[in-house]
């Protein structure tokens, strides 16, 4: 599995998403098959700071009973970064977790270009698709395809 496809659906609610937790950056877990995004689903991000987040254990557990219940796997992680780039901070790299996940990392930082009127255009956010090796302090970039 070497990159993750995303509808059109999918891109705007995490859009939608990460605008609704502003300023604080919203997050939550990717289900899927071979690589292709079924449900995402959004956590509540209980960092007490902005430029983190971080997702309760009891919560965690219940998202991936879920996931497994619906005969899906574990895709990836998704978190936003309100007013950074889509590329994984040096605290995303520190406490990383999981390296075998997708880490989907959606920026707002577009330059103002956000409009939630008539719809969200997912243009107005860039999503990037990542694995993150915390062990070892590296990432590389993984494919973000729309289907
Ligand atoms: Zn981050």
């Amino acid at each position: 599995m070497q990159d993750i496809c995303l509808s059109e659906f999918q891109i705007c609610l995490l859009l939608r998403e990460s605008l609704a937790a502003l300023p604080m950056e919203a997050c939550g877990i990717i289900a899927g098959q071979t690589g292709c995004a079924t449900r995402i689903f959004t956590a509540v991000n209980v960092a007490q700071t902005l430029h983190r987040f971080s997702i309760a254990p009891d919560e965690l557990s219940h998202i991936l009973c879920q996931i497994d219940r619906a005969g899906d796997q574990w895709l990836g992680i998704w978190h936003s970064h309100p007013q950074s780039p889509a590329v994984p901070s040096a605290a995303d790299i520190r406490c990383a977790r999981h390296p075998t996940k997708i880490w989907l990392i959606v920026s707002l930082a577009t330059g103002g270009r956000v409009s939630i009127g008539k719809g969200i255009r997912y243009e107005d956010c860039v999503i990037r698709g990542y694995r993150i090796d915390g062990e070892r302090c590296r990432f590389h970039e993984v494919p973000v395809r729309k289907v």
